[in-house]
């Protein structure tokens, strides 16, 4: 038996989400726990474990989550300015292990810093 990730039980409406976008390919919802006033988490239909599992196979899915993202940013009035962000492993930050973009906006990023 094969247990469903937290996010395909949100894609799948088994859970609640505040979901902001779908199409064939991937779910955008609001992040439960905002790091910045626009905090979307853009996460496939299908279940990657994270980058380290992603397969030549995969290139369509991650390329279509990129112009999802801008697609999402379009919507949302941030297209000016945001920031994707892909946790991959546990010590790298990941806690869901179905992989996802965070789309991050409307926060002062430093100019140059990476990580503030
Ligand atoms: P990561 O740490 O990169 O794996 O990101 C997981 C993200 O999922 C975190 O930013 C959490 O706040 C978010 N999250 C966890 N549970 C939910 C949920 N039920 N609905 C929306 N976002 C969630």
């Amino acid at each position: 038996m094969t247990t469903k990730t937290l996010f395909s039980r949100i894609i799948d409406r088994e859970l609640p989400a505040d979901i902001l976008y779908e199409d064939d390919v991937c779910v955008a919802i609001k992040d439960i726990h905002p790091q910045a006033p626009v905090h979307v988490l853009i996460i496939p239909r299908k279940p990657i474990v994270n980058l380290s599992h992603a397969e030549p196979g995969d290139q369509a899915i991650l390329g279509h989550l990129m112009l999802a993202a801008g697609e999402v940013a379009r919507q949302l009035g941030v297209a000016d300015a945001f920031r994707i962000m892909i946790n991959n492993g546990q010590n790298a930050g990941q806690t869901v292990f179905h992989l996802h973009l965070h789309l991050l906006a409307n926060k002062r990023f430093a100019e140059q810093g990476l990580f503030d």
